[in-house]
C-alpha cells in the first residue's frame, strides 16, 4: 500500500497516509455524528454531534497510529529496519525490511500491536466508567465509550490467528517455535488467512442479503483483501524457501552489454538493439553504472525525436535502481526488485564497478533450476 502523502516523522519512522483514509474518516465521523450519537444521546445541537463524531474519528486514527508505531519500535529493537508506516482504509501497515530472526522476536513484533489497542480500549473504558461514577452520563461519555469499544474490537479482530493479521504472525511464531520450520509455519498461517478471508466474504454476502448492505459489503471487502494478501504471502514464502542459500552472483547475467549515457536513441537502435538479445542496457561511465535503459523507455520516444534524445535523459536514474553485491543472498534483493517498475537490479563489485545485471528472467530461471535440483 503506497502512501499518497507524508504526514510526519515520529520516533524516527516516516508516517504516510493513503487517500483512502479520508473516505473511512468521513464514514466514521458522519455515521457517529449523524447516526449513532443523536440516536443514543438526543437533545444536543448538530454542532455538538459534529464535534464529538469528528474528535472520535481523529482519536481512533491516533490509536491506529499508536498500534502501528508499536510494531515499528519493537521491530527496530529486534534488529529489523523499518521503512515506514502507511495508514489506509483497512487500518495501518508497518513496512519492515527483512524477517524476524527468531520465533520470539516474531512474536514480540506482532503481539505488541493488539496489546496496544487493547490497553487503549481498556483505558478509554476506565475513563468512561469513572465519568459515569462521577455522575456524568451523556454525549461525552458515550463518545469515549465508543472509542473503548472500537479499540477492543480492533485488538480482538487483529488477534484472529490468520495472516496477514497480527494473530496470523503470532500463530506463525508459535508454529515456528514448535516445529522449528519457519516456511511451514508461515505457509500454515497464510492458509488460515485464506480460510478466514473466505469466511468473511461469505458472512458479508449473508449480511448483504439480510439487508445490511453497507456492513455486508465492508466485511466482504476485508475478506477479499485477506484472501489476496494471504495468497501473496504464501507464494512469497515458498519462493524464498526455494531460493534460500542462492546468492546474487549465482543468478545474475554477467558482463552485460553496456552503453554510454551520451549516445542518442537512434545510435542505440542502430548499433546495439538488433545485435543483442537483451531488453535492458546499463549505462556506464568509466565502468561505474549511472543508469539503466529499457525497451519500454525507448518505445516512449517518438521516432522523429530519436536522433536528438540522449539516453542519459530517458534512463532510469541510479537512485531508482536496486544495487546489489554478488555475495548478497538473492532473497534479500527480491523485495527491492519488486519495489521498482523496471524490475531489474545492477550488480557491482567492491569498487563500484558494474559486473552484472539481475532481470526477471534470471530470477525465474533460478527458481526453475532450484526446483529441479533441490539444494542440500
Ligand atoms: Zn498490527
Amino acid at each position: 500500500m503506497t502512501a499518497s502523502f507524508r504526514l510526519a516523522r515520529i520516533v524516527g519512522v516516516d508516517v504516510g497516509v493513503n487517500w483512502s483514509v479520508l473516505v473511512i474518516f468521513m464514514l466514521i465521523a458522519t455515521s457517529l455524528s449523524a447516526g449513532r450519537l443523536p440516536a443514543d444521546y438526543p437533545d444536543h445541537s448538530a454542532w455538538a454531534y459534529g464535534i464529538a463524531g469528528t474528535s472520535a474519528a481523529v482519536v481512533f486514527f491516533l490509536g491506529l497510529l499508536a498500534h502501528e508505531l508499536s510494531h515499528a519500535v519493537v521491530a527496530r529493537r529486534n534488529g529489523l529496519s523499518v521503512e515506514g508506516i502507511t495508514l489506509w482504509m483497512f487500518g495501518g501497515v508497518a513496512r519492515l525490511r527483512g524477517e524476524a530472526r527468531t520465533p520470539g522476536a516474531d512474536l514480540r513484533i506482532a503481539g505488541v500491536g493488539p496489546l496496544v489497542s487493547l490497553l487503549l480500549g481498556v483505558g478509554f473504558g476506565a475513563i468512561a466508567a469513572l465519568l459515569v461514577a462521577a455522575g456524568q452520563d451523556g454525549l461525552v461519555v458515550g463518545t469515549i465509550a465508543w472509542l473503548a469499544g472500537i479499540n477492543i474490537l480492533l485488538a480482538v479482530f487483529n488477534s484472529l490467528p490468520a495472516a496477514p493479521l497480527d494473530g496470523g504472525r503470532i500463530l506463525r511464531a508459535a508454529l515456528w517455535r514448535w516445529r522449528g520450520d519457519r516456511t511451514w509455519a508461515a505457509v500454515t498461517a497464510a492458509r488460515a488467512g485464506r480460510v478466514l478471508g473466505a469466511l468473511l466474504i461469505a458472512l458479508g454476502f449473508w449480511e448483504f442479503l439480510g439487508g445490511a448492505a453497507l456492513s455486508g459489503l465492508w466485511l466482504a471487502l476485508i475478506g477479499w483483501f485477506l484472501v489476496g494478501t494471504a495468497t501473496m504471502e504464501e507464494q512469497g514464502t515458498r519462493l524464498a524457501a526455494t531460493l534460500a542459500g542462492i546468492r546474487v552472483g549465482d543468478v545474475m547475467s554477467g558482463e552485460p552489454v553496456t552503453v554510454s549515457p551520451d549516445l542518442d536513441v537512434a545510435q542505440l537502435l542502430d548499433g546495439y538493439l538488433w545485435e543483442s538479445r537483451h531488453s535492458a542496457f546499463p549505462l556506464t561511465d568509466g565502468g561505474r553504472p549511472v543508469g539503466l535503459i529499457t525497451l519500454n523507455r525507448i518505445k516512449a520516444v517518438p521516432p522523429e525525436r530519436r536522433a536528438t534524445t540522449r539516453l542519459r535523459d530517458i534512463a532510469c536514474p541510479l537512485e531508482e535502481l536496486p544495487i546489489a553485491s554478488p555475495d548478497e543472498p538473492i532473497n534479500d534483493l527480491l523485495p527491492r526488485l519488486n519495489q521498482y517498475a523496471d524490475g531489474r537490479a545492477l550488480v557491482v563489485d567492491g569498487d563500484g564497478h558494474l559486473i552484472g545485471i539481475v532481470t526477471p528472467t534470471d530470477i525465474s530461471r533460478a527458481v526453475q533450476r532450484a526446483t529441479l535440483i533441490p539444494r542440500p
